[in-house]
């Protein structure tokens, strides 16, 4: 019997990949591992995506991370650096920055000593409205930057969507033609617009770079679908132990607040994870629990360490038996839309004391 843990399938992560790359028709693909890896562990995703163009994480931690580790590909830190203070550091370990605002550049300009020139992307906000340079700064940023000691050739012009996930919702022909116009007032540039949905839904030209996250990991970022919609597998299977099971007579409540009441006998499941694995706390009575198979609703308050299964009348399920709360069995999307968030959320909230077993 164990505690939580979750099975990390890097053969699921690889069919991705090659999914993915047929998508992309020979661009180039920055992989995203921000979030350690969408809690599927930065280091070993890192590893094993051995011959992924580049890798993009949100803050430089992370990066540093993987240089510790001796990750020796392009890094692309997409919120860029906090202070100035980080851009040495930068260049010392051949970080590439995303610069989204003019506070950066102006940073940048003034820092003394680099040694080498970094590396770096410009990012215009075509309305996602959330980081990046108006489309009308772009020009006169781009010449500032391309002039400057402190950085190494053109930056690659990059944007993101913020409703590539309704392929069809007009925010995206809005940003699409914002971003066409940006470039065409820069000279000839390399590009990196398209996420994971951008992607799946080809909803634009895959320009030179593309990125996707979620859908390395098996997961559609379309409501009402699931990876394998798309051919993708899901690399994380969540899993823990049931560690006790018990006969309850109708009327009788289980867990913290006597929240669920049994209307008739029947057995419950008692599964090692709660919320401190980051199973979500707010998931209700109802929520989908795999074991050997079958589908049971999960009932009562989520615990710190435990949460609750209706088991039924006849028990088909025993001591020390795994229950998976979701993976290739039990889509991470089906369980999000009973919880009400999306899977980004699930996988990213895995805390560090599951433990990660990769096969
Ligand atoms: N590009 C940027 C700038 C991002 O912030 C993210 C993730 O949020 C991605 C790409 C990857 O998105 P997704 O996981 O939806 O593919």
């Amino acid at each position: 019997m164990r505690p939580a843990w979750a099975a990390i399938d890097l053969a699921a992560l690889q069919h991705n990949l090659k999914v993915i790359r047929k998508l992309a028709g020979g661009k180039r693909i920055l992989a995203i591992l921000k979030a350690n890896a969408y809690g599927h562990g930065l280091q070993r995703i890192a590893q094993a995506l051995s011959d992924i163009d580049a890798i993009g994480v949100a803050r430089v931690d992370e990066a540093l991370q993987l240089r510790n580790a001796g990750i020796t590909r392009p890094i692309v830190l997409l919120e860029g650096f906090f202070d100035a203070s980080q851009i040495p550091i930068l260049t010392a370990s051949n970080i590439q920055p995303v610069i989204h605002n003019l506070r950066q550049m102006k940073e940048l300009s003034q820092v003394e000593n680099l040694g080498d020139p970094l590396k770096i992307w410009l990012k215009v906000d075509t309305g996602m409205h959330r980081l990046g340079l108006e489309p009308d700064q772009m020009l006169s940023a781009y010449q500032q930057l391309v002039d400057l000691p402190q950085v190494h050739d053109h930056p690659v012009i990059i944007s993101h969507f913020a409703c590539a996930d309704e392929p069809e919702h007009p925010q995206n022909k809005k940003q699409i033609q914002v971003y066409a116009d940006v470039l065409a007032q820069l000279p000839p540039s390399a590009t990196s617009f398209a996420n994971s949905a951008a992607l799946l839904a080809q909803i634009v030209p895959q320009y030179d770079w593309v990125r996707p996250g979620l859908a390395l990991y098996g997961v559609s970022p379309f409501a009402g679908q699931v990876g394998g919609d798309h051919d993708l597998k899901p690399v994380m299977n969540l899993r823990a132990s049931i560690i006790s099971i018990r006969k309850i007579k109708a009327g009788e409540s289980v867990g913290y607040g006597g929240q669920w009441t049994a209307t008739e006998d029947t057995h419950i499941g008692i599964v090692a994870i709660g919320y401190g694995d980051g199973y979500p706390r707010h998931a209700p009575t109802g929520t989908p629990v795999l074991i050997n198979g079958v589908i049971y609703p999960l009932i009562g308050r989520v615990a710190m360490d435990m949460v609750t299964v209706n088991l039924g009348q006849k028990l088909s399920v025993k001591l020390g038996d795994t229950a998976e709360l979701w993976g290739a069995g039990l889509a991470v999307e089906k369980v999000a839309e009973a919880v009400g968030t999306i899977p980004y959320e699930l996988l990213c909230n895995v805390a560090r004391r599951v433990q990660l077993d990769y096969c």
